[in-house]
């Protein structure tokens, strides 16, 4: 068969992968011209490794892209160190990013709390069962099994942080999901991300991939012999944009599946990432989760270079300030100089003596589409890998419910999609 991709993100170059193995002709589409898509990364110069526009790292459980680097020979690149994730307390940081740890921070006392804590945990990592806790939300059921003070604490602020507005509606599948993946060793590839990315590009032109760099598609059209992407026509369209770019390419889907793209829910991100002169958080931590509530001026700021060594960056310490917001929310329209001025001062709440001439530079990284938003019940809301369109596949971060966004899981999306394509 003749088979366009769109997009050389994870999904998109997993799946064709395995459909160049079982002889298809491959053409991907890719609008940017890079690989990787939101996984992607950026170097300096004088870096030897790339940094990710948006912060990442693999879990020890990301079976599918552990999998996938063994396929392609690439496992001993793949890395995993033990970075470390505090939580704030009374003006102060702790570590907490296992039972362990989190069963010494202080914030939930030592009595009641502590155990509903600890057992509502153990009970949510050792569960497979995942469908009845789809139809509470996560406020609900965390504070029936939980407590107030244990939800108010410790998950809501999370909630809150990932979801903004939607946050009483997150249904608990979704947390489910989060704790079961977590792992205290997180991983990342020797280059970074990019790197993998590359490489695996690399694979695929030898393979007889072809991959179109810088060429958007703007839209695809049902044909008698096939499905017109541009001046080409296709036997077979895999789709691996957002739901709503993926409206927008294909308007004559019908109706239902329209209205179904359209009405699924997602929060943007914007991540500021600075290079300087000196490490921030002295404390070598890798991940501060900032709850909303003490007024920092994002959610999420993490030291990379508490991660992987700033040996690779030629002495410069990486640093990302990130928040999940809503379209249309004033730091997507900000300046890069604008977001600094706001987010500054939060650096020195990290290490006092932060000071503006630490910074050597910084880039910003904005997009619409960084994290779906699970309602009640959300397993009905999905949209088809198979769309009612012939020919046509969608697989997008919106369809790898009940888990969470990750590249682990477009890799799982796009490898289903190359099989289903092939029925
Ligand atoms: C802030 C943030 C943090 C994250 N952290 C992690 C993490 O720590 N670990 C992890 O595993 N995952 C993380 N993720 C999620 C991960 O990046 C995604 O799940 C994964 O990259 C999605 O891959 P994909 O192939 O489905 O989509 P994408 O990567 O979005 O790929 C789609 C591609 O399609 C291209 N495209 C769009 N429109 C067109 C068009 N019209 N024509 C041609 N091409 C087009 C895009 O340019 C893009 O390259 C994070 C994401 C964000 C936003």
């Amino acid at each position: 068969m003749k088979i366009a991709i769109i997009g050389a993100g994870y999904g998109g170059m997993a799946a064709a992968y395995d459909l160049r193995k079982a002889g298809h002709d491959i053409t991907i589409f890719e609008s940017t011209d890079f690989v990787g898509g939101l996984a992607s990364g950026f170097k300096e110069p004088h870096w030897d490794w790339s940094v990710e526009k948006f912060y990442h790292h693999w879990f020890a459980s990301d079976k599918h892209m552990l999998a996938l680097f063994d396929e392609l020979g690439l496992s001993d690149q793949v890395i995993f160190p033990r970075p470390y994730t505090v939580l704030l307390h009374n003006g102060k940081w702790y570590p907490f990013d296992s039972i362990l740890k989190a069963l010494l921070f202080p914030g939930l006392g030592f009595g009641l709390n502590k155990i509903r804590f600890g057992l509502v945990g153990l009970y949510l990592r050792l569960t497979n069962n995942w469908k009845p806790f789809e139809q509470v939300t996560v406020e609900e059921w965390m504070r029936k099994w939980a407590g107030k003070q244990v939800y108010e604490q410790m998950w809501q602020p999370l909630v809150i942080g990932k979801f903004g507005p939607y946050y009483k509606d997150v249904n608990m599948a979704w947390m489910w999901a989060r704790l079961k993946a977590r792992t205290t060793n997180l991983g990342t590839f020797k280059g970074g991300f990019q790197a993998f990315a590359d490489r695996f590009a690399e694979i695929l032109r030898k393979q007889g991939v072809e991959i179109r760099l810088g060429v958007r598609v703007e839209s695809i059209k049902r044909e008698q012999n096939g499905l017109r992407v541009g001046s080409e026509v296709f036997d077979k369209v895999l789709v691996t944009t957002s739901p709503n770019l993926m409206a927008k390419l294909c308007p004559e889907l019908p109706e239902s599946y329209l209205k179904g793209l359209l009405e699924l829910k997602s929060m943007g991100a914007v991540v500021m990432v600075l290079s300087l002169k000196h490490q921030l958080s002295e404390q070598g931590y890798y991940w501060y989760s900032l709850p909303k509530g003490e007024g920092f001026p994002f959610l999420a700021l993490v030291e990379h270079t508490n991660f992987v060594s700033p040996e690779h960056f030629g002495g410069d310490y990486i640093v990302y300030a990130g928040d999940y917001l809503e379209q249309g929310h004033e730091y997507f329209s900000l300046s890069d100089d604008e977001l600094l001025e706001r987010f500054a001062p939060a650096f020195k709440r990290i290490n006092p003596k932060f000071e503006m001439d630490w910074v050597k530079k910084t880039w910003v990284f904005k997009t619409n589409y960084a994290q779906p938003v699970p309602l009640v019940n959300h397993s009905q809301n999905i949209p088809d890998i198979e769309t009612p369109v012939e020919g046509l596949y969608f697989a997008s971060m919106s369809q790898v419910y009940p888990w969470d966004r990750g590249t682990n899981f477009a890799v799982e999306i796009g490898r289903k999609a190359a099989k289903l394509m092939q029925e």
